[in-house]
């Protein structure tokens, strides 16, 4: 009683999954696109307005969370053993990433023979040294670092300043409480904005369709096809994989549960943008609890991307055939070791790894101009394996998660079996 009665719209349409309703938009967007071509431009603010609504929930939510996550370990000394597994897990997926990026560009060459005629170079920024990635951990000013949302510094005076908290033990409590409140409120905040992801990720899907279209994407055809085969390798295999080898669970119940994430992440070519949506998801649909998944995602999303490890190992390949430059043994070696850095320094927005490139070309001998005039090459079509790379880097934080949630006796297995909710 007291319950006002619902239209029969209103009915239907919560009574699909949000998923279902997140990849119709997603087909349904793709066909309009097609159909609408270069006008579909014009309901791209309806897509730029989602991210917005994402962005916005980033900051509060990663710091409310890891407060929060850092105060159920219950004992600060556990943060150690669990960044270190952490740590240790993103490098591992990345290493295979670059392999499988490696060996693709190897076996197809999809660099060989391209005619850069078309080409407007592009300007490069210069990368960021790591000793300067370092330095931008450590805020000076953690409340510029929460206002200029620098994600790195932020996680890191979030979780030492969820330790101090742990550390005052009852005198800590009130404030103990408003983090638990908060990352609790966060949390429900995802859902509402969830909500409008059908229309923003139509609205984003008709844009790239109509804009970039398929017909363009032929010529870099071989490329978009190492770049797809091999992040699909790498969630099903490597992914797949190692939740059943590390975390000993059964793969199906992860891939069901990431699917939201996945496709928030397809759609706006973000891992940032996509953050909030990860922690939902692992937490309602893989079952991993809050120290777990409040502390490793946000850390994945900035130091683990294993699409784009692969593509950029992909696109060393590909200018060394482009450019008729033999690589050994050692070259690969660097490629590797560069690639590694490159995409813990790579910023999780779109496009990002494009701009990187230059760092890793330039220790197997391509100029920086050829690097422009490759990143011009490849920037049109950049889009769609943007896209596809971000699902790969997505997918590979919450594989992370769900093995470190594992171990660490921070996964309801019950709930990470059972059918997700979202
Ligand atoms: N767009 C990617 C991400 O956000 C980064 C990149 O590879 O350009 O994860």
């Amino acid at each position: 009683a007291g319950e006002r009665e619902r239209g029969p719209l209103y009915r239907y349409w919560f009574g699909i999954k949000l998923w279902k309703r997140i990849l119709a938009a997603l087909l349904l967007g793709a066909i309009a696109g097609l159909i609408w071509d270069e006008g579909a431009v014009q309901i791209k603010w309806i897509g730029d307005l989602f991210v917005r609504l994402i962005q916005m929930i980033v900051i509060p939510l990663v710091f409310a969370t890891i407060v929060s996550g850092v105060l159920s370990l219950q004992d600060p000394k556990r943060l150690g053993s669990l960044g270190l597994k952490t740590i240790f897990l993103y490098i591992l997926t990345t290493a295979f990433a670059i392999v499988i990026g490696m060996i693709l560009g190897a076996l197809v060459q999809p660099g060989l023979g391209v005619d850069f005629a078309g080409a407007v170079p592009r300007e490069l920024e210069a990368a960021q040294p790591f000793a300067g990635l370092l330095e931008s951990i450590v805020p000076t000013n953690p409340i510029a670092a929460l206002a200029e949302g620098q994600v790195l510094s932020v996680i890191f005076f979030a979780l030492i300043f969820g330790a101090g908290l742990l550390t005052a033990g009852a005198k800590g409590e009130p404030l103990a409480g408003a983090f638990h409140a908060g990352a609790e409120a966060m949390l429900k905040v995802v859902n509402f904005v969830m909500e409008i992801a059908p229309f923003g990720v139509f609205a984003l899907i008709a844009w790239v369709m109509g804009t970039t279209g398929p017909a363009t994407f032929v010529n870099v055809a071989l490329l978009a096809f190492c770049v797809i085969t091999g992040c699909l390798l790498q969630v099903l295999i490597v992914h797949g994989g190692l939740i059943k080898l590390l975390a000993r669970l059964p793969a199906l119940p992860f891939f069901r549960g990431v699917t939201d994430a996945g496709l928030v992440a397809f759609s706006t070519s973000s891992s940032s943008a996509t953050l909030p949506v990860s922690m939902a998801v692992a937490e309602a649909n893989l079952g991993i609890k809050k120290p777990v998944f409040s502390t490793v995602l946000p850390l994945g999303v900035t130091i683990s991307m294993d699409g784009t490890a692969l593509y950029i190992a992909l696109l060393a390949s590909f200018a060394a055939q482009a450019f008729g430059i033999d690589l050994s043994m050692v070259d690969y070696a660097l490629i590797a070791l560069t690639t590694v850095l490159v995409s813990i320094g790579t910023a999780p927005v779109p496009s990002a790894s494009l701009f990187m490139l230059a760092a890793v070309l330039q220790v197997i001998g391509v100029s920086p101009a050829q690097t422009a005039l490759m990143v011009g090459f490849i920037l049109p079509f950049d889009r769609i394996l943007d896209m596809t790379r971000t699902v790969a880097n997505v997918i590979s934080d919450l594989a992370v998660a769900t093995i470190v949630g594992r171990w660490e006796k921070e996964i309801d297995i019950e709930a990470y079996k059972a059918p997700p909710i979202k």
